[in-house]
């Protein structure tokens, strides 16, 4: 019954009733394309590291590939990969439902960055990446109201980014900067950037800059979708800026006082 509209000529009770029922109509079916397009790219999704999956399993049915450490460890791969999705996929279906509710605590900052940094340091350290991050002096902790494992992930996804998108013996710097109201963490990278056609749809799910480049990199498209998510539930932003070839900087902006209630709640999604 998605297609029915109230047709009316009144601007009365009745025709403001059969407004609000226009609109919902419309919202409705605006979630029911979201949901078709999800479906449709997570069946995308998952085919592509079970394709390779099953190639590796006939290989080694077939003898055309030794089942050795160095095989097995690329499967593996595959498996990681689909893992993954599966998490990634969780957190942002409930963030985009809005089912997502967010606990709200105090939060340092910069404790979170430093654990991140800590994390990827086996990463940063193989791929000869520095790192430049100063936490705050002690007595000057940054902390926030908000939910600690959403925000670790947020900066966990813009780090790894980082790290993924730059050549081996890069550099990454991390800069945190507190106002009276936010504050704001930068993530600048000197990496392979993000082509200006492609900068205003990186924050939209499974969508991947320059697939072929993508595609070695193995990633999802999913990690900036829920930088974003998990940013607008803590009434925040993000925005990305970039040159090809030269790196981008990732900024996010959190207020220090969210307004409302302890909960909070995502708007349905409007698409
Ligand atoms: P992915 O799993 O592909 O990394 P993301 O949602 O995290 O997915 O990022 C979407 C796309 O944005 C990536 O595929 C990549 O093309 C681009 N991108 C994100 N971060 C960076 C970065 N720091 N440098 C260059 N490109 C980036």
């Amino acid at each position: 019954h998605l297609e029915e509209r109230v047709s009316f000529a009144t601007d009365d009770e009745i025709g403001r009733l059969a407004t609000a029922f226009n609109a919902m109509a419309d919202n409705l079916k605006g979630q029911e394309r979201l949901r078709k397009q999800m479906t449709a790219d997570i069946a995308h999704e998952l085919r592509t590291p079970l394709t390779s999956m099953r190639s590796f399993v006939e290989a080694f049915q077939d003898g055309v590939l030794p089942p050795d450490a160095e095989n097995l460890a690329a499967l593996n791969e595959e498996i990681d990969r689909l893992v993954d999705l599966a998490s990634d996929l969780k957190d942002l279906n409930v963030a985009e439902i809005g089912a997502l509710t967010i606990n709200s605590e105090p939060v340092a900052l910069d404790a979170i960055l430093s654990k991140v940094v800590r994390n990827l340091s086996p990463l940063l350290q193989e791929k000869e990446i520095t790192v430049t991050w100063e936490p705050p002096e002690p007595g000057h902790e940054v902390t926030l109201n908000g939910d600690s494992r959403l925000l670790t992930r947020l900066f966990y996804n813009l780090i790894q980014n980082a790290y993924k998108y730059s050549e081996a013996g890069g550099s990454i710097a991390i800069r945190l900067q507190k106002s009276p109201d936010f504050v704001q963490v930068q993530i600048r990278d000197c990496g392979i950037g993000i082509p200006d056609a492609d900068l205003p749809n990186i924050f939209e799910r499974f969508y991947r800059a320059d697939k072929s480049r993508s595609r070695e990199t193995g990633g999802t498209g999913i990690g900036l979708a829920l930088v974003k998510q998990i940013a607008t539930l803590h009434q925040g932003s993000v925005a990305a800026e970039s040159k090809l070839g030269q790196g981008s900087t990732f900024t996010v902006r959190l207020p220090l006082e969210r307004q409302g209630t302890k909960k909070q709640r995502l708007p349905l999604p409007q698409s």
